[in-house]
């Protein structure tokens, strides 16, 4: 028995289903979770002192790799003027400049402490400007666990099989309408139709969490024509994709600006931030300013706003991108290679440090349908295959992996090889 198998059992016993985000409970796999205890650069070790090149991540923050020297640095500097006053901070203002001008769309930011409560304040605040209550989102991406966005969701809503989770009232579901991923003229037809009751559009400009999507030429331009032409606002869940497929997020890389943009992971720096922000004119709505409300005890944190503020420079270095991105192409296709080698039917998707890997006979997987229809089983056991050989990969087929600056072109190419003796495997069993 390792000691994972026995932190598990003793965790079961106070926490519901022995972990505090359903994922990391292996469901969708199998098995039982490992439990970590440290962490350094591309690589995680398990309670058992077994290290893994990991491309987890955290699910997205560690750009930089973990405990990258700076922003370690940058905490413990905070962490040694106090933990948390309730009042404003110098700290907040120089992360919420350095965010505005970074993403084209952002005039003012709010930072709250998880995406999920960055999507749930930025539908409020979208409902009160256009005082509508219609929301439109795609089938397959996820937005936090907010009830009305927890509608034919992503990530462990998918891999769990709770596409609306029970307990999201009837009359709220009513108000989410759930249109197709990389379907412009579904949304054009839909909007045609009912357009001038839809308060907003939210959408993972790149989806993350039915495994990685893409958003196809000219879907995110459709989202952005319609919203303006029926009054909606557009909202880019930048989540994931804020400053991990470049430095001015997926509206920057695709060219198509939102009029909200929501915030998480990597802008915290590994801490718990999320953010929320955009134009003027609808942010001002925003209590003090404005009638709509929104707060938060520990929002705008001094510890977590110096890990966010430490890693926003340090990835505004020149080039930081451009290196991320050879080494994500490296990665895919070295896989795909491998997997061609063993015969096994297999293709990736993958935008700047984002990727994914899908077991399906498809040359391109586009949509939530095609993700739907990819081998789990065969999914399984390469996760299982290469966890046992040192990589870490989500513990589930729906998820995007990250690559950080961290990772070696070794560790790429050591990954590689064990994906080459799985894939092997899986081809004679
Ligand atoms: N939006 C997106 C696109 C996400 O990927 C996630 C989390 N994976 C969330 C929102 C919710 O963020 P959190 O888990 O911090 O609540």
């Amino acid at each position: 028995m390792s000691q994972s198998d026995t932190l598990f059992a003793q965790a079961g016993q106070y926490i519901p289903g022995g972990v505090n985000s359903p994922v990391r409970a292996f469901k969708a796999v199998g098995g039982t979770p490992v439990f970590l205890k440290s962490a350094s650069g591309a690589y995680v070790t398990d309670v058992d002192e077994k290290r893994y090149i990991d491309y987890v991540q955290s699910w997205g923050p560690m750009v930089l790799g973990h405990n990258h020297p700076k922003v370690i640095a940058a905490v413990i500097e905070a962490v040694e003027s106090g933990l948390t006053f309730g009042a404003p901070t110098e700290r907040e203002t120089v992360l919420a400049k350095m965010v505005c001008e970074c993403l084209p769309g952002m005039d003012l930011v709010r930072f709250v402490n998880s995406g999920t409560e960055a999507t749930m304040s930025a539908i409020r605040l979208a409902r009160a400007y256009t005082e509508r209550d219609t929301i439109v989102k795609f089938e397959g991406c996820y937005h936090g666990h907010s009830d009305s966005l927890l509608i034919k969701a992503g990530s462990g809503a998918l891999t769990l099989g709770v596409p609306s989770s029970p307990g999201v009232p009837a009359v709220l579901a009513e108000h989410t309408v759930t249109l197709n991923y990389n379907d412009p003229q579904q949304v054009e037809t839909f909007f045609a139709q009912q357009g001038d009751r839809v308060a907003c559009v939210i959408v993972e400009p790149v989806a993350g969490n039915m495994n990685c999507i893409p958003p196809e030429p000219g879907f995110l331009q459709t989202l952005r024509e319609v919203c303006d032409k029926h009054g909606s606002v557009l909202i880019f869940d930048e989540v994931m994709s804020g400053f991990r497929v470049s430095a001015t997020g997926a509206q920057g890389y695709y060219g198509v600006q939102p009029d909200l943009t929501t915030l998480g992971k990597v802008i915290g720096g590994g801490m718990p931030v999320g953010a929320f922000g955009g134009r003027a004119d609808i942010m001002n709505h925003l209590a003090p300013k404005g009638p709509v409300y929104q707060a938060g005890t520990l929002s705008g944190n001094p510890v977590a706003m110096a890990a966010g503020i430490a890693t926003l420079e340090l990835i505004s270095e020149p080039g930081f991108y451009a290196q991320l991105e050879t080494k994500t192409q490296r990665l895919v296709q070295g896989l795909e290679a491998e997997a061609r080698k063993a015969d096994i039917p297999f293709t990736t998707n993958s935008v700047g440090s984002m990727f994914g890997g899908f077991f399906t006979d498809e040359k391109k997987v586009v949509n939530y349908q095609q993700v739907m229809a990819c081998d789990t089983e065969r999914f399984n056991r390469f996760f299982h295959g290469m966890l046992e050989r040192g990589v870490y990969l989500a513990p589930a087929s729906y998820e995007a992996g990250f690559m950080s600056q961290a990772h070696s072109n070794e560790d790429i190419d050591t990954s590689i090889a064990k994906a080459g003796e799985v894939f092997t495997l899986l081809r004679n069993k």
